[in-house]
């Protein structure tokens, strides 16, 4: 038997058009050709994505192809695309340039209206799947994975320079640092706060690592903080999440951990305990965390485990 997968796009005004997905035949049953394969499902998804995108970007431009103030339709001074890569394929975009309307004196003479949600050459959910695995494994691997399974077309260059520069936008984004019991407002009583979820521990190391080409050695402090548990249903938010850094490079760790740990809920009366071997470096980043509040340090022959609750009523 042959199977034919259709895509109808239906506009506003009802008008149908339509397009081929796949197109594929099947005879003898067995395992092996029972349902679509891998490469039928990307074939299938790389054309239904090229013509959703197609679709979509023609609908836009002939939105925008009126001038606003006149009503007058835009005159066309070249046409052109633009290669956008999406999980499910590179599609090539329509991105034309046409002139500015005549009702208009300033500004320049020609413009790209898609211009107006066209950012970037990479769709987010692309970008967040490649950062998402970069963070686990290679970037050559991920470009692997993601040809061997999606019709995505990526190199491991490209997913490094995307990770950098997420890396730097994250970077721009976190805070100054500064003590962390001084990075949030005013304190608030203690019996105002609802309780808190269980205790956050953080597991906190550090070890030395090779630099590339043999040019020394230097320090990441690495550890994983995990909430006890919680008073409500929470799945959004993973109970342990895993942080790292270079001390000698870093100049925010105490703000890059407060961070990881506001994200897991932390909460002012919310008790935190750190687990460390007790190595100068690690305990310095701890007692920057809660510097006036109450600290009990235990050691052991292996280590040592410090612990202190954040209680507003310990910073005299
Ligand atoms: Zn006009």
């Amino acid at each position: 038997m042959k199977f034919r997968v259709e895509v109808v796009c239906i506009s506003d005004s009802g008008r149908e058009r339509r397009s081929n997905a796949l197109e594929m035949e099947r005879r003898q049953l067995a395992m092996e050709t029972l349902g679509l394969n891998l490469c039928e499902s990307k074939a299938m998804l790389e054309s239904l994505q090229d013509f959703v995108i197609t679709q979509q970007a023609a609908e836009d431009l002939e939105q925008r192809r009126c001038c606003p103030n006149c009503g007058d339709r835009h005159t066309v001074k070249g046409g052109g695309t633009t290669e956008v890569k999406t999980l499910f394929g590179a599609v090539e975009v329509a991105n034309p340039r046409w002139n500015r309307c005549s009702c208009q004196q300033s500004g320049p003479k020609t413009f790209r209206p898609a211009a107006a949600w066209l950012r970037g050459r990479t769709t987010p959910e692309l970008l967040y799947v490649e950062n998402k695995w970069a963070s686990l494994i290679p970037f050559a691997k991920v470009a692997d994975l993601l040809h061997e399974v999606l019709p995505a077309h990526v190199d491991d260059e490209t997913i490094r320079r995307h990770v950098q520069a997420t890396a730097e936008r994250m970077e721009e984004e976190l805070g100054e640092e500064r003590q962390l019991n001084l990075i949030q407002g005013e304190p608030i009583e203690q019996e105002e706060l609802a309780p808190p979820d269980g205790p956050i521990t953080v597991g906190i190391d550090g070890g030395y690592v090779r630099a590339a080409h043999k040019e020394g050695f230097f320090e990441v402090i690495a550890g994983r903080s995990v909430v006890a548990f919680r008073r409500a249903a929470n799945e959004e938010v993973p109970e342990s999440k895993c942080f790292g850094y270079v001390q000698t490079y870093d100049d925010k760790p105490r703000r890059r951990l407060f961070e990881l740990m506001k994200s897991q809920g932390l909460r002012d009366n919310q008790q935190v305990v750190f687990m460390s071997d007790g190595g100068e470096d690690v305990r310095r980043v701890q007692t920057y965390l809660h510097p006036h509040s109450e600290h009990w340090i235990d050691w052991f022959p292996y280590g040592g485990i410090g612990s202190f609750r954040t209680k507003s009523s310990a910073k005299e």
